[in-house]
């Protein structure tokens, strides 16, 4: 069997976050066997598409769900349901918008990496406010007759001076205008699997491999039936803009494992048990000196979930965060962690770590500030 070892590459322990470039979280046996399960037959992938669709959508509390190859994937889909509904022509048609709706409504503030899967549509994305300050009345006058969707990032980008949610959707609603929340690393906590749509979002699109711990190439569009059929017209084995982003048998059972797993589990156990991490790695890591660990809430996602802060002085430590970060990436086994915003700190999460490697990282922390 080829492995990781034989072609040179170092595993690592993930303490920084659920990351598509450590490869996203490690799926739980349960999923890895619902995906051997899948992989032993042929079978008719729209209806599994669609079978899987109807089971996730009644444990999610949604009307509709389309299984997508990853969140990005799921805007590009969803996007296009916007645009196209179940019209042929219009699928065939994209991305050339001759005729279609070819504006997404974002707002300033939210304007991030991933709207490039908006625009992959073809669409133009027309800001609305200033950064951290929009008003009703700017999405009103934003609204027009090209307007495909209003598209809102859930997460770090929100800011107190948005337009609440609520009102960004009754305002698009009074226009027919469809509202989408990119809710991609929105979990936890569990409940936002139906809250953004209780809310009145017609979709909320979230990736299957970050906490979900489903396959990394999927995702979750959950909402509206209509918008879920238009996003499987628009997406394999059909000829549209989705096709590149193909869905297999096995993303599609493993990510029902995954989320039958992430809607059983103890979510208030699992919290208490990341609480006592962050506490135990910063009672240990202040014993140090030039150190200092405090607790950090809300994730570097908004997810509530908490991380250690820990700030070195180097003047007392005599290495550098640098030094030090480079020290736990060489390592044996290798750890990866986040900066913080701040000077001179590192950022510890608990959320990507299988049980027991919380001491591993912090040995392996404490080894690399004694130099
Ligand atoms: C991670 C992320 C995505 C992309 O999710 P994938 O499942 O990796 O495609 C999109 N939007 C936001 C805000 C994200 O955090």
């Amino acid at each position: 069997m080829p492995s990781y070892a034989e072609l040179g590459i170092t595993p690592m322990i993930n303490a920084n976050a659920t990351l598509t470039r450590l490869g996203g979280s490690l799926m739980p046996p349960e999923v890895l066997e619902a995906m051997m399960e899948a992989a032993k037959s042929f079978v008719e992938l729209p209806e599994l598409q669609r079978q899987v669709g109807n089971r996730i959508a009644l444990l999610t509390q949604n009307e509709a769900c389309y299984v997508s190859s990853g969140a990005a994937g799921g805007i590009v889909v969803a996007i296009a349901a916007c645009i196209t509904g179940n019209e042929k022509w219009a699928i065939e048609q994209l991305p050339d918008l001759t005729g279609l709706k070819s504006e997404v409504i974002v707002h300033k503030a939210h304007r991030n990496g991933y709207d490039h899967a908006v625009r992959q549509v073809g669409v133009k994305m027309v800001e609305i406010g200033w950064p951290g300050e929009a008003e009703v009345w700017h999405l009103e006058r934003a609204i027009n007759e090209k307007t495909a969707a209003v598209i809102w990032f859930e997460g770090a980008m929100r800011t107190p001076g948005d337009i609440p949610l609520e009102k960004v959707v009754d305002v698009a609603h009074a226009h027919g205008v469809p509202v989408l929340v990119d809710a991609a690393a929105q979990l936890p906590p569990v409940e936002n699997l139906w809250k953004f749509t209780q809310l009145g979002a017609d979709a909320a699109i979230f990736s299957g491999g970050k906490d979900l711990r489903g396959p990394q190439s999927s995702g979750l569009v959950l909402g509206k039936q209509w918008i879920v059929d238009a996003c499987a017209l628009n997406g394999n084995p059909n000829h549209g803009i989705g096709r590149p982003m193909k869905v297999g048998k096995e993303e599609m059972l493993g990510l029902l494992a995954a989320v039958e797993r992430y809607l059983a589990m103890d979510h208030e156990a699992r919290a208490s048990q990341m609480e006592e991490i962050v506490e135990g790695w910063c009672t240990e890591l202040n014993r140090l000196d030039g150190v200092t660990a405090t607790r950090s809430f809300p994730s570097e996602a908004n997810q509530p979930a908490p991380r250690a802060q820990v700030q070195i002085d180097p003047s007392v430590v005599g290495r550098t965060r640098q030094e030090i970060n480079q020290g736990l990436q060489q390592g044996n086994p290798a750890v990866s962690v986040a900066y913080g915003v701040a000077d001179e700190t590192f950022m510890l999460n608990p959320m990507t770590l299988e049980d027991g490697e919380e001491e591993i990282v912090l040995a392996r922390l404490v080894e690399e500030i004694q130099g």
